[in-house]
């Protein structure tokens, strides 16, 4: 018997942003002399689509594993959910400060809410931790993070065959593992083997948060949103989704809809109640209410199309009956006071 190691899996940034590469390669470097752990690099995990040998490889880790990504950690854990690869939340310590009130203010929320949570399905009993990358700039934060993980991993059970004999994943995902073969002579991380991505765009949902009303599927007429047969939301046809558009996101009375890549911290995936409370109040200070801006959005992206603009005729008035019937929160009275201010 012997201790499993920690899959460390790091996902490369879009850009090609000389520091944020440089991060990436000595963190992969320096733990592939880490006994604790097992390395991997993929490319964007946002950009993989489902079928892409870096998410397989993903799918075949069977244990505890540490993602590492130019993301929030909501967004990594709820691009990776979507994908099946799901797992109970691992505590991460390293986390940039200001978070750490929202993520105390996002437990207690989830509480209020009995409903949320309903699309979450069955959680694997295993960790996933997830870590930005974005949090520091000194690698050494992330090996003792990693360390620390590590340590905490209680369990295990088998002993794993080494770095390049793991014959337990498929062939297709093996690159993945052989990183030491990746390194130059000077030891850095080259480019791992991989097939190319493409920058995405499409929706995320964060299912703790989600209470199922299928607001958004009203409200988006791009076909993106579907049901399961058990009637749960879930994005469908993610690449239907127009490009920029966050529409939907602004509609979601639970700030349950991620898009990780949009500028704003709330709608990539921030955590807490208030970090999309906060973008509401600079529209509303800015006198326009979040929903007057996604009908807009929405407009826009229907003339595109050689539609015909909707306005608020459309896919908003089974908002405005839950809002009416469901219990209020604290978060309600602020917002519909600010929606009385006059501006
Ligand atoms: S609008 Fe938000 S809470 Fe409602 S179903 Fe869609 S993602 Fe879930
Ligand atoms: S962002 Fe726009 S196009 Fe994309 S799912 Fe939402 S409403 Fe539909």
């Amino acid at each position: 018997m012997a201790a499993r190691k920690l899959t460390v899996v790091i996902s490369q940034s879009q850009s090609k942003n000389p520091q944020q590469k440089k991060l990436e390669e000595e963190l992969a470097a320096r733990l592939l002399m880490d006994a604790t752990a097992e390395v991997a690099v993929v490319p964007h995990l946002y950009d993989m689509h489902a079928d892409h040998t870096g998410m397989l490889f993903l799918k075949s880790i069977p244990g505890d594993i540490a993602v590492l990504s130019w993301l929030y950690p909501r967004a990594i854990r709820w691009t990776l959910h979507r994908q099946n690869i799901a797992g109970k939340q691992g505590q991460t310590l390293l986390i940039d400060e200001a978070d750490k009130d929202d993520q105390k203010e996002e437990a207690s929320t989830n509480r209020i809410n009995s409903q949320k949570g309903a699309g979450v399905g069955t959680v694997p009993n295993r960790f996933l931790y997830c870590i930005d990358l974005r949090v520091s700039d000194n690698v050494e934060d992330y090996l003792e993070e990693i360390k620390r993980i590590a340590q905490e991993q209680a369990v295990e059970t088998v002993e794993l065959a080494g770095l390049t004999n793991d014959n337990s994943k498929p062939e297709q995902t093996q690159q993945y593992l052989r990183s030491e073969n990746s390194q130059d002579n000077n030891g850095a991380m080259t480019e791992p083997l991989r097939e190319p991505v493409k920058r995405r765009w499409y929706p995320v949902i964060d299912y703790e948060r989600c209470t199922n009303c299928l607001e958004c599927i009203d409200f988006c007429l791009f076909g993106v949103y579907g049901v399961n047969d058990q009637d749960l939301i879930l994005v469908e046809t993610e690449d239907n989704c127009k490009k920029g558009c966050p529409a939907c996101s602004r509609v979601c009375p639970e700030n349950a809809i991620l898009f990780p890549g949009h500028k704003s911290s709330a709608i990539a995936g921030a955590e807490g109640e208030v970090a999309g409370f906060k973008i509401d109040l600079s529209k509303l200070f800015g006198a326009e209410s979040s929903i007057d801006l996604a009908v807009k959005e929405r407009d826009r992206e229907l003339v595109a199309e050689g539609r015909t603009a909707v306005g608020k005729n459309v896919g908003l008035p089974k908002r405005r009956e839950h809002r009416k019937t469901k219990t209020r929160d604290h978060l309600d009275e602020l917002i519909d006071s600010l929606d009385e201010m006059p501006l």
